[in-house]
């Protein structure tokens, strides 16, 4: 647990709690469930059950609605402990901690009353994000001018939507989603869309695929399917039309939570790598003996620091805006993070030798997992030119 940025013993508490978490009811299970072959029986409705025992799946909601109001960085050192027991561990939350952040400032007073109470009760309550679709994903973190795939028309009192979005974490687990809809036919995604709060039940929208990933697979992906779902007026979430508005408004710490998440993988690489170099002999004394690898340990330690750091100032800042956040934080914490994670990821497999090919070590599936975040909130390249953009072109 990195102590520089614990200043509160609230601080302290949660995060303690976090780590007996990982300890107790995550590391045990996550090899096994990794290797389900159905991809929807990796996730753990017991380990969510377990979560919302101890307030974690709920932290980010104000004491309003019997959460702890937890802010940005404390939330990214929580995503941050999960990740390095399990990555999809941390996923499932990150999204959910996330997106219950945004529905309290993005949501009407009507729509609160209407989903928060619930979803606090409920157990199993987990939140998702839609906007990704087979043809559109990249084009919206640049944006391109094009519209989006899934639809709704007006009809009355609200609107009938058909599509498709697809890779939505939790999106077979979500009780309540976010989804990003193109209302205005003609226009380009960033300027014609709607956000709609959908919820699991409504007649009209189902479930499909759910992805097999490579790695991260304590959490499911999925696609979510529109046949002439009718969603009323009361399910608008900001304006018709403006749904890239409430992205753009209160999405700042994003990226920072998805780096968090890569970052718990880095830290599980380092802690192995060390292990290993203090247990193995070889060359007559302990791998950690010899100049090159002692360096190496050095340099994935540089690597963890710097990323944390930017992490948690992306997470204060999006906090505290006027003390100077900028755009690039919302965009580039993560690209850094994930990148460190998959040179660590590396390293560690190289410091373990042929053991490290090895399923027992444990170390293949931190490259499988580690490799998730290279394109997932965004592929690194196209956010590059997005924080591009920002600084030379916008
Ligand atoms: C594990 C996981 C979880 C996810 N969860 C969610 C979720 O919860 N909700 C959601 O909405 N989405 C989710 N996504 C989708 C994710 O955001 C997209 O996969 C991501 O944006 C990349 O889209 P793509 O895979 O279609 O790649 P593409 O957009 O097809 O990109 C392919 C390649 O082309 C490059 N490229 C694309 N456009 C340009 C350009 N204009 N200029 C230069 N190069 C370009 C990219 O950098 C990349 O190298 C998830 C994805 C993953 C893998």
């Amino acid at each position: 647990m990195e102590e520089i940025f614990i200043v509160t013993e609230d601080q302290r508490a949660i995060l303690e709690t976090v780590h007996r978490f990982v300890e107790e009811e995550v590391l045990p299970r996550s090899a096994e469930l990794d290797a389900m072959d159905d991809p929807a029986d990796c996730y753990s409705e017991d380990i969510v059950a377990k979560a919302h025992e101890v307030g974690l799946r709920t932290m980010t909601l104000s004491e309003e609605y019997g959460g702890l109001g937890t802010d940005s960085l404390t939330t990214s050192m929580v995503i941050e402990e999960l990740a390095v027991g399990d990555l999809g561990v941390s996923v499932i939350f990150a999204q959910t901690l996330k997106i219950a952040q945004i529905m309290q400032k993005a949501l009407n007073e009507e729509q609160r009353a209407r989903v928060l109470p619930g979803f606090a009760e409920d157990p199993q309550g987990m939140l998702g994000i839609g906007i990704t679709e087979p043809d559109n994903a990249s084009n919206y973190f640049l944006p391109h001018p094009t519209p989006f795939r899934t639809t709704a028309e007006k009809t009355d009192g609200g609107w009938i939507a058909n599509g498709m979005k697809h890779f939505i974490s939790n999106g077979n687990r979500a009780s309540h989603y976010l989804v990003f809809i193109q209302t205005e036919k003609g226009k380009p995604l960033a300027e014609g869309s709607t956000c709609f709060l959908v919820e699991r039940d409504r007649e009209g929208f189902s479930i499909g695929t759910v992805h097999d990933k490579m790695g991260e697979r304590l959490a499911n992906n999925a696609e979510l399917v529109f046949q002439d779902c009718f969603l009323p007026d009361e399910n608008v979430v900001g304006d018709v039309g403006d749904g890239f508005n409430v992205l753009a408004k209160f999405f700042p710490q994003s990226n920072a939570y998805a780096g968090a998440s890569i970052l718990g993988v880095a830290v599980a690489c380092y802690n192995k790598s060390l292990e290993w170099a203090q247990m193995r002999v070889q060359g007559g004394k302990p791998l950690i003996e010899h100049d090159k690898i002692r360096a190496q340990l050095a340099e994935m330690k540089m690597l963890l620091d710097a990323s944390r750091s930017y992490i948690h100032r992306a997470c204060y800042l999006a906090d505290n805006q006027h003390l100077g956040w900028d755009k690039t934080l919302g965009v580039l914490p993560k690209t850094m993070a994930s990148q460190a994670a998959w040179k660590i990821a590396t390293w560690c497999l190289e410091i373990h030798g042929g053991h490290g090919y090895m399923k027992e070590t444990g170390v293949p599936k931190l490259v499988r997992d580690a490799a998730a975040f290279l394109h997932s909130d965004g592929v690194n390249h196209t956010l590059f030119l997005k924080a591009a953009n920002f600084m030379y072109k916008d």
